[in-house]
C-alpha cells in the first residue's frame, strides 16, 4: 500500500461528501454507507445524467461487468431484483441508469443522502489556506467545507471529513477556435449550445429532427453524435448535419481521434460516414470556428477553413464536442493534484485515487482524464483502493464480502 505522510484512516462516525452522481459517485456513496459512514452525494444535474446522454446505445460491458455485487445486494435488500437483466446480458445506457443507478440512489441506504441539482462550487479546509505552512498531519485533521449551489435551497455550506471527487470530465468543454482557443461569441452564447454527447435519438430527438445542426469535434462524443445524426436523418426528412472536424498543421484530411479504451469499430464507422455519400451529413475539416452569434433565426457561424479562408454557415443548433478536461475550478482552497506516477495498490495501471490533499480522493473518469476511458470496473477498483486507505485495511473489499443471494 502506498505510504503517505498523514494518517488516512478515519473511523465511523464521519461524513463522506461524494461530489458527482455518475456511476462511480453512486457506487462510492453506496460503499461508504455499507461501511457505516454518513454520506452526502451532490450532483449538479441528476443521477446518471452524463451516462443517459448515450441513450439506447449498448454499453460496452455485460450487465455483470457494469454492476457491482454491492449494488445488486442493495437492490435485493429493497426487493427490486426480479426484473433485472442477467449477468451475461448487454444492456443500454438508459437501462443501466433506470434499472440500476437510479434504483440504488433511491434505496433506503442512499435516499436521504442524494442531493440533485446541487453543484459544488467551492471546497476548502477549515482554517488552512492552500499555501499554508501548517504541517500536513495537522492539516489532515481539519474538516472540509463545501459550498453548494442548490436549485431547491440556494447556496449553503456543508462540512465533511472525507471528499470523494467523482465529477468526471463531461462538465467542462473546450474552445472551438483554431488551436483549441476560444471563439468570438463562445463565452457570450456558451449556455445556448449543447456540449458533448447529446441524446439525439432519445430525449433530444425533437431538438434536432428536421433541422440543420453544426457539430464541432473529432473525439468519441463527436463521432457518436455524427453516427446518431445519420440515423436521425434517415428517419426524419430535413435533418442535416455540418460536422466541423478540427485540423492542425501537419494533419491531412479528416482526422478523428478516440481515447484509449474506446471501441475501434466506432472510429471505423465514423470514417465510413465521412467518406460516404450521405448528403445529410457534411464533414468539413477546418482550423476552427472563428466566431459565432445567435439571433432570432438561429446561429451564424464563421468557420476558419484555411489560414486565410473563412466560410459562413447558418444553422439551427450547435453542439460543441471540443476536447474537454476535468474541472478543478471548485477546489479554490485545496491543492488536490493527483499523486503522479503512483499506481494504486492492487489495481495495476490505474491512477491512484490519492491526491496531495489529505482525505481528498479522485475517483472515476476525472482521474483518468479525457484521453483514457475509465471503465466501470476500473472505477470500482479505485473505490476499493480508496476505502482500503480510509478503513485502514488494504485487504478490505466489500465486493468480495457483500453479494446478493445466489452469487
Ligand atoms: C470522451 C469520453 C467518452 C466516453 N464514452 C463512453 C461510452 O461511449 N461508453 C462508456 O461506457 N463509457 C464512456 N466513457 C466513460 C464513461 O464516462 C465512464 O465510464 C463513466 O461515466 C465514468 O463515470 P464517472 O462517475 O467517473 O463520471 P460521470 O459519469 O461523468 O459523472 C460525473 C457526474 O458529476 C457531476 N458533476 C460534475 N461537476 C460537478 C460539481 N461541481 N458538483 C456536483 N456534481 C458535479 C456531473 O453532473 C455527472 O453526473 C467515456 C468517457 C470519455 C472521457
Amino acid at each position: 500500500m502506498t505510504e503517505v505522510d498523514w494518517d488516512p484512516e478515519i473511523d465511523t462516525p464521519a461524513t463522506v461528501a461524494v461530489v458527482g452522481g455518475g456511476p462511480i459517485g453512486v457506487e462510492a456513496a453506496l460503499y461508504a454507507r455499507f461501511l457505516g459512514y454518513f454520506v452526502m452525494l451532490f450532483d449538479s444535474a441528476k443521477v446518471g445524467d452524463s451516462v443517459l446522454c448515450w441513450g439506447d446505445a449498448p454499453m460496452p460491458g455485460t450487465w455483470g461487468q457494469v454492476t457491482s455485487s454491492l449494488g445488486l445486494a442493495a437492490l435485493e435488500a429493497q426487493g427490486s431484483v426480479e426484473e433485472l437483466p442477467s449477468t451475461e446480458d448487454v444492456c443500454t445506457y438508459r437501462q443501466y441508469v433506470e434499472q440500476y443507478l437510479l434504483p440504488i440512489a433511491r434505496t433506503d441506504l442512499l435516499y436521504e443522502s442524494v442531493q440533485i441539482h446541487s453543484a459544488v462550487r467551492s471546497i476548502s479546509r477549515l482554517g488552512c489556506a492552500r499555501d499554508t505552512r501548517i504541517p500536513i498531519e495537522r492539516r489532515a485533521e481539519q474538516e472540509f467545507r463545501l459550498l453548494i449551489e442548490s436549485r431547491k435551497r440556494g447556496e449553503y455550506s456543508q462540512l465533511a471529513d472525507i471528499v470523494l471527487d467523482c465529477t468526471g470530465v463531461s462538465s467542462a468543454h473546450g474552445g472551438m477556435a483554431t488551436g483549441t482557443g476560444i471563439s468570438i461569441g463562445q463565452r457570450q452564447f456558451g449556455d445556448q449550445y449543447s456540449t458533448g454527447k447529446v441524446d439525439g435519438l432519445g430525449k433530444s430527438r425533437d431538438v434536432y429532427s428536421g433541422k440543420h445542426s453544426l457539430l464541432f469535434g473529432s473525439n468519441w462524443p463527436a463521432c457518436a453524435n455524427a453516427l446518431e445524426f445519420a440515423r436521425l436523418a434517415s428517419e426524419t426528412s430535413g435533418t442535416r448535419l455540418t460536422w466541423v472536424i478540427p485540423k492542425q498543421i501537419g494533419g491531412s484530411g479528416l482526422n478523428l481521434s478516440l481515447p484509449d479504451g474506446a471501441p475501434a469499430e466506432l472510429l471505423e464507422q465514423a470514417y465510413t460516414l465521412c467518406g460516404g455519400d450521405n448528403v445529410a451529413i457534411v464533414p468539413i475539416a477546418a482550423w476552427g470556428i472563428e466566431s459565432l452569434t445567435r439571433g432570432e433565426s438561429g446561429w451564424n457561424v464563421k468557420l476558419q477553413v484555411g489560414e486565410e479562408e473563412t466560410l459562413d454557415i447558418a444553422c439551427d443548433e450547435v453542439i460543441n464536442c471540443a476536447p474537454c478536461g476535468a474541472d478543478w475550478s471548485f477546489l479554490d482552497g485545496l491543492s488536490a493534484n493527483s499523486i503522479s506516477g503512483e499506481v494504486a495498490a492492487g489495481s495495476e495501471g490505474l491512477p491512484s485515487p490519492l491526491t496531495s490533499e489529505p482525505h481528498y480522493y479522485v475517483l472515476g473518469q476525472k482521474g483518468f482524464g479525457a484521453q483514457r476511458i475509465c471503465s466501470i470496473a476500473d472505477g470500482l477498483s479505485q473505490i476499493q483502493t480508496a476505502f482500503g486507505f480510509i478503513g485502514g485495511r488494504s485487504d478490505l473489499n466489500l465486493y468480495e464480502t457483500v453479494k446478493p443471494c445466489g452469487q
